[in-house]
This record gives structure tokens, sequence and C-alpha cells, in this order.
């Protein structure tokens, strides 16, 4: 067996923006012996776990899920509904964002990305410090008249900078333009966390993967489809085959794939969903929120900036800290690794060595994040950054003010 020598002892610290840690009733439940899937059982458990996902997309209408990451699905909700040389409008809201958009350049599609121009105070881009601006992307849809914009492409939680966006406005705004494109975003980080609702805000397509908000090793992916999509797939004409939806949904019907599916992962999702569903998604987002707003605290008492400038749009799922001008966010990571078996998200494309991320989704509770914020306070410390007061003692402060919903749910 492998040995991770870097945590002898205790639990290691997980603190990334995904993949987040597995609850040992999800590990337990992958551990089961694999099964035949063309047999009996195996129609049982597709039929749930297909339901089931539905819920926590909020739509009526067929979810995907393939037995990949979340870039698989990311390809697959480009290749099943776009064809060669389809202009499509994609929002720079940070790395994600970015990956994105030059995947559809080598898919052949023509993106165009636009964002908010220049740089802030920090020196960092402006557009990787907020949420998608609705207000540009309904002026560059007003300009195209042809209706030559076939997609908008949107990230609702950029987790290369703990920012979300407001997918309604977005919505919102197409509506306004009179524009028929149809709007695909990436949930791969916000699905299970923070609140999202596919089919009241519009989505054609919801892109999103297991290792985030749904609390499973990587592995499986998912495209939530809208019946505008699925009218799409039919004319597009990208080359799709593995990633087709119009097989794989057929199948589905009675709970199977066309091809082997990750057997394990899904005996994980089935469980994964018991417990999201079982505590209710809206527990679950207050949950998140509540945390952010504790994890937040502990940054702002620090007087280090957060990497989301506009508090409307903070994440529930992680938080960004902007490291003084000199001092390298990597360095910092490196040493409360070395130090404290604690795992912290890098600053990802532009924003390398300037930040580092905590996430706090999933399998949590307040004492792991005070622990996350100890090893992040003691690393800081240790690196020399001047701090103006304890995060830590900001948090407990605010965690012990406001009891978690679920606590208040067991005294009543
Ligand atoms: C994690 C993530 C991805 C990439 O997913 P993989 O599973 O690594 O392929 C894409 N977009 C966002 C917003 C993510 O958080």
């Amino acid at each position: 067996m492998l040995q991770l020598d870097s945590h002898p002892t205790g639990r290691h610290f997980l603190q990334i923006p995904g993949p987040s840690p597995v609850p040992e009733r999800i590990l337990r439940a992958i551990s089961l012996p694999t099964i035949d899937h063309r047999g009996p059982e195996f129609g049982v458990l597709g039929l749930k776990v297909l339901a089931g996902i539905r819920q926590v997309f909020q739509t009526r209408h067929p979810v995907v899920i393939y037995p990949a990451s979340g870039t698989g699905a990311w390809e697959a909700a480009l290749s099943n509904t776009l064809s060669a040389g389809d202009a499509v409008l994609m929002y720079e809201t940070g790395h994600f964002a970015t990956l994105w958009q030059k995947m559809a350049l080598r898919l052949g599609l023509a993106p165009e990305f636009i964002g908010l121009p220049g740089t802030d105070e920090t020196g960092l881009p402006r557009s990787w410090r907020h949420g998608v601006q609705a207000d540009l992307v309904e002026a560059r849809l007003r300009e195209d008249g042809g209706h030559r914009i076939k997609a908008v492409c949107v990230v609702h939680n950029e987790t290369s900078t703990g920012v979300t966006s407001d997918i309604a406005a977005v919505r919102r705004a197409m509506d306004a333009a009179g524009h028929p494109a149809l709007l695909m975003v990436d949930s791969i980080s916000g699905l299970a966390s923070a609140d999202y609702r596919h089919d009241e805000w519009g989505v054609d397509v919801t892109v999103s993967g297991s290792q985030k908000g749904l609390m499973l090793p990587p592995g499986i992916s998912f495209n939530a489809l809208s019946p505008k999509a699925m009218e799409a797939s039919k004319t597009a004409t990208l080359p799709k085959a593995f990633w087709a939806w119009d097989e794989i949904v057929e199948m589905n019907a009675s709970g199977y794939w066309p091809y082997t599916p990750n057997t394990n992962l899904l005996y994980g999702l089935s469980e994964s969903l018991d417990m999201l569903l079982g505590e209710g998604l809206e527990q679950v987002f207050a949950r998140h929120q509540r945390w952010a707003a504790g994890v937040r605290a502990a940054v702002q008492a620090w007087g280090l900036p957060i990497q989301c400038a506009e508090a409307s749009v903070y994440s529930p799922v992680l938080t960004g800290v902007i490291t003084p001008q000199g001092v390298d966010a990597d360095a910092i990571r490196r040493l409360i690794h070395e130090r404290f078996d604690l795992s912290l998200g890098t600053g990802l494309g532009k924003l390398k060595g300037r930040m580092f991320r905590m996430g706090h989704l999933g399998d949590s509770n307040d004492l792991t994040l005070v622990a996350m914020l100890a090893g992040v306070e003691m690393g800081l410390k240790l690196a020399g950054v001047k701090l103006a007061a304890s995060g830590v003692a900001a948090a407990m402060e605010h965690f012990s003010r406001h009891a978690a919903p679920m606590a208040l749910k067991k005294a009543a």
C-alpha cells in the first residue's frame, strides 16, 4: 500500500477547495464489491442516483453522469451543442474560466473572452476579483444582431478566486437582449455547497464534478441539460462519440449506461445524495455560508485582503487570501504543509505566488475550520507576515456567537 509519510499521525488537513475530504460513510460505501453493471441490482442503483442528482441540480430534466473529471464534462457541454467555428461568449472570472476558453479554442470554436479591464490597487486583474458583470454580457449580446453567438459560458463559483457569479442575472441579461444563445454554466465547485437552480435560472447545460461539494473522490462528472440543449445537440456538428448525450440519456431511462460506468463511485454518489438530501439543500447552503463568514472574519482580523473584492459575491466554498507584495504565497503554503500537515490551495494562473486559498466545503465542522485557521495563522507568523490581530480568535468568536442551524434544530 502507498505510504504517505507526510501525515504520520492524526488527520491530514485537506483544506483545498476540491478534492474535499471524503466522509467515512462515503468511503465505506465505495469499498463494497463491484457488481455487474448489466445486472438487476445495478438498475436500481442507476435509477436512484439519476433521480437524486436531479434534485441537487434542482432540475426536472436529464442529468448525464460521465466516468471523467470535470474537464471531460466541460468538453461534453461544448461538443454536444456546438459546431466548428461557432462564436461563443465566455467571461473571464479566473483560471477555470480561462481553461474552459482554451478548450473551446482547441475544439475549433471561436470564443470571445470578455471581462473587466485592468488591474486594481493590489496589482491583480480586476476581472479575477469580481463576478460576471451581467451588463457587459447584455451589451455584447445586443451588438450581435445577427445572432452569431451560439452560447454564453460562465463559471458559477470560480474556484481559483473564491468569487461566485449571479447566474440568474446572466439569464436576465440574455433575455433582456432578446438573444437565443444557450447558457452554459460551470458549477463544478458550486454544486451542493452554494445555492444552484438549473431550471429556475434558465440554464441550458450545467457542468459539475464529484470531488467538491458532493464530497466524493474525483472521477465522475455531470451535464445537467435543458430541452433546448437537447434539441441543439441534434443539429450540432462538432465530433462527439463518447460524450454524446443521446445514447446515454436513452439507456439511463432504465438505470443503465451504454458503457461500463464508475460503479463504486456511484455507490459513493448514492451515499452522498442520502446525506445531502437528508440534511436538506437549504441547510447545506446555510451551513456553507456560515462557515465562509467565520473564515472571512479571521482574514479580516489578520488585516489581509480577500481575493473577492465584492461582498455580495463572496464564495461560500472557499476564501482566497492575498499576501503582501513581495511575500511568496506558495512559500507560506509549503511551510504550512511541512510544519502542520495542512494543504491549502495554490494561486493559479495570473495569481501564482500572490495568494492562497482555504477550502471550507463539504465534510467539515467549526473545529476543523478553527484548526485550519490556526495552521494558517502560525504559518503566516513564521513567514514574517505582520498580522493586525488573531484570526483564530475572530473565527471562534463568530462561530460561538452564531450557532449552527443543525445545532439549533437539535436543541429545539
Ligand atoms: C475543479 C474545477 C474544474 C476542473 O475539474 P477537474 O475535475 O479537475 O477536471 C473546472 N472548473 C471549476 C470551477 C473547478 O472548480
